[in-house]
């Protein structure tokens, strides 16, 4: 089950640690009081942190305030600025025992002061205090962004992924392609079988969708009702409208009976495709309303088909 498997992955994974100061024996010393319970990065410059945060996601910063050319008062707006470095918590660890700075240090979004000379169990102990407020919250959003019956993505996970996505495709100039898919007369599965039954048949089908979905990059999440999206990066026309045909026909093989849908013995799947090459498609949006077009017209063309519009 994807929230299950979400969260052990989550759970079973050590934290990861940037240490920022410019003094080589802090950074030693930092290390070796942290380094047996969490995955433990160094840098000897806020420039270099910035660098660091770039590439590799952070559980937590611990950061020294004096510093050549940035200090950390400067780093901390910088990180704070940064939608995605903004949720990092970060603590001040540093030689200022000054109650003005360390006031400053909190206000700028710090979660904690520390004051050196430390003690490095107090440091571990905060440390991992910071840590388990990071994984609660981390938790909170996951739990917003799955749709509570399906347990996949629900529509404001698949609204920020498409908008990165998109982005990332418009910057890049690569390929991105958008499914929409809808289940086959679901009134009338919900008519003739009740609306429990209803609700176990989206369970069935969403995880038949998912696990189509071998790729890392590709996303499924429930869009709505009877209705699912898939976000596929790097994927052209040919083998999106090749994928979907691949999710059509797993949720025929799931056989789900539904004797009175108009077009087959069982449940069925509409598929719209659309797909951003060379970034040319001039918003998300348009994207999905391309990918809707194709949906109502592999609807009108009879069903349990796809369309590229
Ligand atoms: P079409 O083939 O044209 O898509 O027909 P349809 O009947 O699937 O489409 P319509 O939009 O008329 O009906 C969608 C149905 O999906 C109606 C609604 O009750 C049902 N539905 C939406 N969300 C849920 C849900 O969470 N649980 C259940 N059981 N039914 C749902
Ligand atoms: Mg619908
Ligand atoms: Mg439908």
């Amino acid at each position: 089950m994807y929230l299950l498997e979400v969260w052990r992955r989550w759970m079973s994974k050590k934290a990861k640690v940037l240490v920022v100061d410019d003094d080589p024996l802090n950074r030693l010393v930092l290390e070796k009081t942290l380094c047996e319970e969490h995955d433990v990065f160094l840098a000897k410059s806020a420039e270099e942190a910035l660098a660091f945060v770039r590439t590799t996601q952070f559980d937590l910063i611990l950061l020294d305030i004096v510093m050549p050319v940035m200090n950390g008062f400067e780093l901390i707006v910088k990180l704070k600025e940064n939608p995605i470095t903004q949720a990092i918590p970060v603590i001040f660890i540093s030689a200022n025992q000054e109650h003005a700075d360390e006031s400053r240090g909190l206000e700028l979004g710090a979660m904690d002061y520390i004051t050196k000379p430390f003690s490095a169990s107090i440091v571990r102990v905060r440390v991992r205090n910071q840590l388990l407020i990071k994984q609660k919250n981390d938790l909170l959003e996951m739990l917003a962004s799955i749709d509570g019956l399906t347990e996949i993505p629900n529509r404001r996970y698949l609204d920020e992924n498409l908008s990165r996505e998109w982005r990332r495709s418009k910057r890049g100039g690569s390929v991105l392609s958008v499914l929409l898919m809808d289940i086959d007369y679901f009134k009338r599965y919900n008519d003739t079988y009740g609306h429990r039954a209803g609700d176990e048949c989206l369970k069935k089908v969403a995880q038949s969708l998912l696990a189509q979905c071998k790729r890392g990059s590709d996303f499924i999440a429930r869009y709505g009702g009877e209705e699912f999206a898939a976000i596929l990066p790097d994927v052209s026309k040919e083998e999106a409208i090749a994928f979907a045909n691949k999710l059509r026909s797993a949720v025929n093989k799931l056989n789900i009976e539904h004797k009175t849908s108009l077009n087959a013995q069982c449940i069925t799947i509409s598929i719209g495709v659309a797909t951003m090459e060379d970034g040319r498609s001039t918003s998300e949006h348009s994207l999905l309303e391309e990918a809707d077009l194709g949906l109502y017209e592999a609807k009108e063309a009879g069903r349990n088909r796809v369309v590229a519009h």
